[in-house]
């Protein structure tokens, strides 16, 4: 037997009692007669205590120990001198009358601490070492906790989780495709699923009428910062549903996780339209923590010789309470803020509502006190505040002020992590113009329903139509997405037209599923929510990566393993594949 308790369960009540332990030394302090060594586990830490007077040689062998080899120890629960109230076991010690060295440790190129001296890099690299730390051990520990209830609900619910193939057919809709090359058949390849779309909705028409899977994804994607190129999701489908079926189903999910995991009530969540969203947040995953909601003020702006504003399709706002208060070097770092590329503003104008009720903007030149009256009015704004102004091109406008919203936000701390507000966000748009293909994009995918009214709008409007789609948002993060499905095949390749497609290239990517409508598929609609940001979420972190075992970094590597990485030309003479130089390029160490 190896152990008979673990690192962190001991306490006073077990004082007198002998135990047999296992771990890694975290420290060890030599103080002459006395050698204390803490060992660690993934339960805890508990302190072993070798008395030169009881076994000289026992305590000369505990001196030699360093930091990570892993040991056995047999001894004695005492009581401490001096109690650790930082540590659940600090008002004990174990006095150790057997030592046992079980696998020595080289030291290791980065402190296991909670706050470690590693970089990064190296951190992945010795991705195993950073796994003992307590920050990535908890956040790991928290993620098998959250998909554990996610099944205890889901299954209590009559949900069954079906497990979908991942050597599937490439299709062209949506992002890139991973490929996996057949040996057994040449020149042919199977692409790795970007989500188990199709398969879910074939299940449907199977019968099994509420499935779910927690299951990999993969989407080769060019990596902007905290994406994986596979992640993982909760995928969801139902049959003999509408919208607002999957909506209280999906809704009771995100209660049950934050009640079991984090003892948090959430009241029923806020719905929004796609449409209201833009308007009041300027994107479609607003963060509904703090108010700071934008105000339109083209009207008002408007003939007052202030070109920016005359030019403007849109001139819009919002007002920070208490904001009167920032200086004008923050608000002058908030203007350069706004200027940066990745904001692109042309400018920012404020208008400070000063305690003493006069007001003061940056374009008293063009507006009178009447005038910044109004604004203030219209912003419902008091004695105190400040507003912020971006004009411009409607769509660009939004989408800076809604960067600026989160910038403030954060800021001045309205960014709680322990707070979490989820909302709804719905009647998304079926399709999106995309200027560079001249042509419609599904908005979420092809097999999205438009709303019953807007299928005549189909030919003449097809931008005007909505779909029977939702986003669940939660703290700015999109969360998870779904939407009712199309279940008849007219409708099906009517929308594979108004995509692009020929009949034939439909037919050939999609003609599994087509030929599956025509019998008898019911309505059905599911949702599929992105597991490692919910994780990242609930943990009070905005970066994905800390929540996943063995991530890629960013541009796509897996560090540990140096993967990708050549493979020979036997292997890829196999594969019927192009032979290459194998002296060529050198290790990728992107
Ligand atoms: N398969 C979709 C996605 O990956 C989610 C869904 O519509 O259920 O975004």
């Amino acid at each position: 037997m190896y152990r008979t308790v673990n690192n962190g369960e001991l306490r006073k009540e077990h004082i007198g009692k002998n135990v047999l332990m296992c771990g890694w030394v975290q420290k060890s302090r030599d103080l002459g007669g006395m050698t204390f060594v803490d060992i660690r586990d993934r339960y805890g830490i508990t302190q072993l205590v070798f008395n030169m007077d009881n076994n000289a040689s026992l305590c000369e062998s505990a001196r030699q120990l360093g930091r990570e080899d892993v040991i056995q120890i047999y001894g004695k629960v005492i009581a401490r001198a001096s109690v650790n109230k930082q540590i659940l076991t600090g008002d004990i010690e174990v006095e150790v009358e057997k030592l046992t060295i079980l696998n020595k440790s080289k030291t290791p190129p980065f402190t296991i601490e909670d706050s470690t001296d590693g970089g990064d890099e190296l951190r992945m690299e010795y991705r195993y070492l950073d796994i003992r730390r307590n920050p990535i051990k908890n956040n790991i520990l928290l993620r098998a906790k959250i998909s554990s209830e996610t099944r205890k609900y889901l299954d209590g619910a009559g949900f069954c989780e079906v497990e979908t193939p991942y050597l599937i057919k490439s299709t062209p809709e949506g992002a890139r495709d991973f490929i996996v090359p057949s040996r057994m058949n040449k020149n042919q390849f199977y692409a790795l699923p970007q989500s188990p779309q199709t398969f879910k909705q074939l299940l449907m028409v199977g019968g099994i009428d509420k499935y779910y899977q927690i299951v990999k994804c993969f989407r080769d994607e060019d990596l902007r910062a905290d994406r994986q190129p596979e992640f993982t999701q909760i995928d969801c489908e139902m049959a003999f549903v509408e919208q607002e079926d999957i909506l209280n189903m999906f809704e009771g999910l995100i209660v049950h996780l934050l009640k079991t995991i984090k003892g948090i009530k959430l009241s029923k969540f806020p719905r929004i339209t796609y449409e209201e969203a833009i308007k009041r947040y300027g994107t479609d995953k607003p963060d509904i923590r703090f108010d700071m909601e934008f105000v339109e003020l083209t009207d008002l702006c408007k003939k007052n010789n202030f070109i920016v504003f005359d030019n403007a399709e849109l001139v819009v706002g919002f007002n920070i309470k208490d904001g009167a208060s920032f200086s004008r070097k923050e608000i002058d770092k908030l203007i350069d803020f706004s200027k940066t590329p990745q904001v692109g503003a042309k400018g920012l104008v404020y208008c400070k509502y000063n305690y003493d009720e006069t007001i003061k903007s940056s374009v008293d030149k063009f507006f009178s006190k009447n005038d910044l009256t109004k604004w203030v009015t219209k912003c419902n704004s008091s004695p105190g505040d400040l507003i912020l102004i971006m004009a411009g091109e409607t769509k660009d406008v939004r989408k800076s002020l809604s960067m600026l919203r989160l910038h403030i936000a954060e800021k001045i701390g309205l960014r709680d992590p322990k707070v979490f507000a989820p909302l709804w966000v719905l009647d998304f748009p079926l399709l999106e113009w995309d200027e560079e293909s001249q042509r419609y994009h599904a908005m979420h995918h092809p097999f999205t329903a438009p709303k019953p009214d807007d299928v005549k709008k189909l030919h003449s409007d097809p931008g005007l139509v909505k779909a029977n789609a939702y986003d669940l948002v939660i703290n700015g993060n999109e969360i998870g997405g779904g939407s009712i499905r199309i279940h008849n095949k007219n409708l099906q390749s009517q929308m594979f037209k108004h995509l692009g497609f020929t009949d034939k290239e439909a037919k050939e990517q999609f003609g599994f599923l087509m030929n599956a409508f025509e019998y008898g598929a019911p309505p059905h609609g599911g949702v599929a929510f992105g597991f490692d940001r919910l994780c990242a979420i609930m943990g009070g972190s905005e970066s994905i990566r800390d929540f996943i075992a063995f991530p890629k970094n960013n541009s796509g590597r897996d560090i540990m393993l140096d993967a990708p990485s050549k493979i020979n030309n036997e292997q890829l003479d196999e594969l019927g594949l192009k032979k290459i130089d194998q002296n060529d390029s050198s290790r990728n160490t992107n």
